[in-house]
């Protein structure tokens, strides 16, 4: 049997645990365990070679009691409707994490964007944009990157929008290039609010990141860039790092600007001149004071959590830990710093980036990074509390958090008609 758990089953489960802690009313339950809408697509792409191929969309609305519905597009082999259901949810649970008024939803579609050219990636994300124009906006459901969409991919969103509502509307998505509305910060915004959580966490401990051993799973945005800030910032030593080719070790300590130039150079940072190279398996049980997960779901799991040794796990990457491995690493006594608190800095400056466009000014990166550090420190700050007043682990804290403040907005406002 796989150790692997369906990503919404996930979320279910964890809804039920805070909502139990919580002891709300069960129709509460009722409504937050379904997404309020979900829109399934049919992309049809005119491919280089002239025939036609059909690429499976989604956009699921979780919920919008707190604000406009809020949450990336991932492009992925293998996006299921499950995923996007999970990761919905939890964009509900991050912004009330971080206290900004969103909601949650998310996107995906089922592809791989290795084997397409960049002309029929542009054509598939204007038609999926196209056909998701009626239900997302800037006062409704505001997306943004996730794995394997970026600047260039919201660029191409907010033009189609834009296009077909007849006037420039940058507020539509977040995340996008500078030049184009995009926030100062947005950029590194996801990793650096999980140096400042993991900083917050290491003071808990009496431990200094300066110095600490971190390693990370994933290097793309999130991780190559946690890779840059640690080492910048914070000055620990990265020793391992992987991407969905392998990974890399070294104890002295791996130079994240010359891995990255590996990386463009190569496709992988396996191979890096220097560094012993190690299993993507490996990189997640190895004697470190971090543990970074930047990829996916199901990376720590019943099978390898308690073989993990690092005193901090941050988690960039959504859904990396099952409820299993949680509660196994809650008993090792790991200071388990939640996705939607670890990895909430992204929305948050993506929240950023959206009243800037709405009020139509810029402000400074210096500006922006301050204004992160307020809130990823007050958030880790409620999350740490109510972990330490109920004796819970940091995820069941973050999450009874979130959802107290979501049912408190749902109880305000009502239910109408
Ligand atoms: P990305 O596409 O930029 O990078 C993904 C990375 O993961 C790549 O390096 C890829 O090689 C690697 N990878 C894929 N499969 C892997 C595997 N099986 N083992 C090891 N590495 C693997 O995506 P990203 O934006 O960096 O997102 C990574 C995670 O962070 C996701 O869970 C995403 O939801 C989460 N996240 C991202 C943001 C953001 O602002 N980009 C915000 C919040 C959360």
């Amino acid at each position: 049997m796989s150790d692997k758990v369906n990503p919404w089953q996930m979320a279910l489960e964890q809804l039920k645990s805070a909502v139990d802690l919580l002891k709300v009313d069960q129709a509460y339950y009722d409504i937050l365990s379904r997404p309020k809408r979900i829109m399934q697509v049919s992309v049809p792409v005119k491919m280089d070679d002239g025939s036609v191929k059909v690429f499976e969309g989604y956009r699921v609305q979780h919920n919008d009691a707190r604000g406009p519905y809020k949450g990336g597009i991932r492009y992925h082999p293998e996006v299921s409707l499950d995923e996007v259901k999970a990761l919905a949810m939890w964009m509900t649970w991050k912004t009330a994490v971080v206290d900004i008024p969103y909601g949650g939803a998310k996107g995906g579609v089922v592809c791989d964007t290795k084997k397409l050219s960049e002309g029929e990636v542009e054509r598939m994300t204007r038609r999926f944009a196209y056909m998701i124009a009626d239900i997302i906006g800037p006062q409704t459901d505001i997306p943004a990157p996730d794995v394997y969409t970026e600047a260039k991919h919201m660029a191409w969103i907010m033009d189609t929008y834009s296009q077909v509502k007849g006037h420039l509307e940058p507020a539509v998505i977040t995340g996008k290039p500078i030049s184009m509305g995009g926030s100062y910060g947005r950029a590194q915004a996801t990793s650096r609010g999980v140096t400042i959580a993991s900083a917050e966490a290491a003071k808990k401990l009496g431990l200094s990141l300066k110095g600490a051993r971190v390693s990370i799973q994933g290097y793309g945005n999130a991780g190559m860039n946690c890779a840059l800030l640690f080492h910048q910032d914070m000055g620990s030593k990265i020793i391992a790092v992987s991407d969905s080719k392998g990974g890399i070790f070294s104890k002295d300590g791996l130079n994240p600007m010359k891995v990255s130039e590996h990386k463009a150079k190569t496709g992988s940072v396996v191979n890096f001149p220097g560094a012993r190279n190690i299993s993507n398996e490996e990189l997640l049980v190895t004697d470190t004071d971090v543990l970074v997960p930047a990829a996916l779901e199901n990376a720590i799991t019943a099978k390898n959590a308690a073989d993990i040794k690092a005193k901090i796990l941050a988690e960039a990457a959504n859904g990396p830990c099952t409820p299993e491995a949680d509660r196994i690493l809650f008993e090792k006594k790991v200071l388990h710093v939640p996705d939607i608190l670890a990895n909430a800095g992204g929305v948050t400056v993506s929240y950023f980036e959206w009243v800037q466009n709405l009020m139509r000014v810029q402000w400074s990166e210096e500006e922006v990074n301050a204004k992160l550090r307020e809130k990823m420190v007050a958030a880790f700050a409620g999350v740490y509390d109510t972990h330490a007043k109920l004796g819970v682990d940091m995820r069941r804290a973050a999450l009874t958090l979130a959802v107290q403040r979501v049912v408190d907005a749902m109880m305000t406002r009502g239910l109408w008609p």
